[in-house]
């Protein structure tokens, strides 16, 4: 499956494409080597060779180029089961101290009326199920004090009276990251290659939509289609969903 770089993109000259853009203007082979190296995965790398995560020389790669942001843990975040951002939530409702990696951080101040909301959508909500079993399982381990409705809660599901609701439809807030990297992937690599974002020609043409979805099918990630990736880049004027309110610890109601 070895996949050559243009010749024109100089992907070898260590940096020097993600600093000035690729130098094969109008390329659409060049385009696909700049998305890549957005990523800073190798799709020769052995981990590419089936499904699954990238391996550690991916990631340090990736974090080498961390200058750029590198999309992947977006796109890694994006799969099931969704344990990192159940945590990441429960950690900001609860107040806990923990290491976020991520930019944003909602100090709550009302835990009880956090866990109130949470465990209300927690009847037929998966991922607010998962919260409040992270948040209180965070508690339970670190000697916190937790709010009486999810101490109560916490009781009923190690006893078997309540169980994880069933799931319905993708998570939104898993794909509301991973399709923000794509749109920003589509947007500069159409500015700085001089290709349009989208072509008429869904079969062979060659537009940033195109560029992004070859790159991931080389890495492996979905969406790997022209399709899904325009339907993606097209919603962009959407592109904020309506977050349920319990991720806000039911304060501020959207
Ligand atoms: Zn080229
Ligand atoms: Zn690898």
């Amino acid at each position: 499956m070895r996949y050559e770089p243009c010749p024109k993109s100089r992907q070898d000259v260590e940096g020097h494409m993600l600093r000035w853009g690729p130098l094969g203007e109008g390329c659409f082979r060049c385009a696909v080597d700049f998305v890549l190296a957005r990523f800073g995965g190798d799709p020769n790398c052995k981990c590419r060779a089936k499904d699954g995560p990238f391996c550690e020389t991916c990631i340090e790669r990736a974090d080498e180029w961390n200058d750029y942001d590198s999309p992947i843990d977006d796109f890694l975040l994006a799969d099931s089961p969704h344990n990192s951002l159940a945590r990441y939530f429960s950690a900001i409702l609860g107040n806990l101290e923990a290491t976020l990696d991520y930019g944003m951080f909602f100090p709550n101040s009302d835990q009880g009326k956090a866990a109130d909301c949470l465990l209300e959508a927690a009847q037929s909500d998966p991922f607010a199920f998962d919260i409040a079993r992270q948040w209180a399982s965070d508690c339970l381990r670190a000697g916190h004090e937790m709010p009486e409705s999810l101490k109560h809660w916490a009781a009923q599901l190690l006893s078997g009276e309540i169980s994880r609701p069933r799931a319905k439809g993708k998570n939104p807030v898993a794909l509301m990251r991973r399709n923000a990297a794509i749109r920003e992937l589509v947007r500069v690599t159409s500015a700085l290659v001089g290709i349009p974002p989208t072509s008429a020609d869904e079969e062979s043409g060659a537009s940033a939509c195109h560029a992004v979805a070859e790159a991931l099918r080389l890495l492996r990630l979905q969406p790997d289609s022209y399709a899904s990736v325009k339907r993606i880049w097209t919603s962009r004027k959407d592109a904020a969903p309506d977050l349920p309110s319990y991720l806000f610890g039911g304060v501020v109601s959207r």
